[in-house]
């Protein structure tokens, strides 16, 4: 059974997720602020966590950077705050992903469901020896990509891009953190960077350029690899 740890104060929203969480025969763990969140995530060691950020002692990015001190566990956050940087600076603590509040069991159901999947997947480009797609295979250790019959020609900063999108298949990862990573402090501000080398991937490995199937913008926040 997934034991899933719920973390949210309103009273209300708490039942109705225990109400459909149990009806799919997921096990239900409870914390309505941050400390308990804490030690449950620790004393319980769920397989997800749903995570509020408004809680009454604490931020829930303080919450989701004291669970990911010791665990991969993944961490979904339901955010009623609109603005991206607050759910940038969630993924960017370690958050697996995030719904908006008011959103849909279905919904949450399905973002609850692939993020308990990933967890089997490797967490490290080290740990896959590549991906096979429809459309392309990757071979990390000999660093090549082919598409259909021929191998697809990448540049160092494609490969860095693609590296760290493929590493955990199904995660969105931040524009900052793409940024950081590949070209470094300095241009984490420079997003066109990254639509400009993601429009050159897409072209490269995508059928239908305009119509990703693989690697999938979202609008704001970042990218992410969807196998
Ligand atoms: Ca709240």
């Amino acid at each position: 059974m997934t034991r899933v740890l719920v973390v949210e104060d309103d009273p209300q929203l708490v039942r109705a997720l225990k109400i459909n969480l149990q009806a799919r025969k997921f096990e239900v763990v409870e914390a309505g602020d941050g400390a308990t969140a804490l030690r449950l995530a620790a004393a319980r060691t769920p397989d997800a966590i749903l995570l509020d950020l408004g809680l009454p002692d604490m931020d829930g990015v303080e919450v989701i950077r004291g669970v990911r001190g010791r665990s991969h566990v993944p961490i979904l956050v339901l955010s009623a705050r609109h603005t991206s940087e607050e759910k940038i600076r969630a993924l960017d603590a370690g958050a697996d992903d995030y719904v908006t509040k008011p959103f849909s069991m279905d919904e949450l159901l399905a973002r609850l469901r692939a993020a308990t999947r990933r967890r089997e997947a490797p967490a490290s480009p080290a740990g896959i020896p590549g991906i096979a797609t429809d459309e392309f295979t990757i071979d990390l250790a000999a660093r090549k990509v082919v598409r259909g019959e021929r191998t697809v020609r990448l540049t160092p900063t494609e490969w860095h891009l693609l590296e760290l999108l493929i590493a955990r298949p199904g995660h969105l990862v931040s524009q900052r953190r793409l940024l950081l990573e590949v070209w470094g402090p300095a241009y984490s501000e420079h997003t066109n960077y990254l639509r400009v080398y993601m429009a050159q991937l897409r072209r490269k490995l995508e059928a239908n350029p305009s119509h990703p199937r693989y690697l999938i913008t979202e609008p704001g926040m970042g990218y992410r690899f969807e196998p």
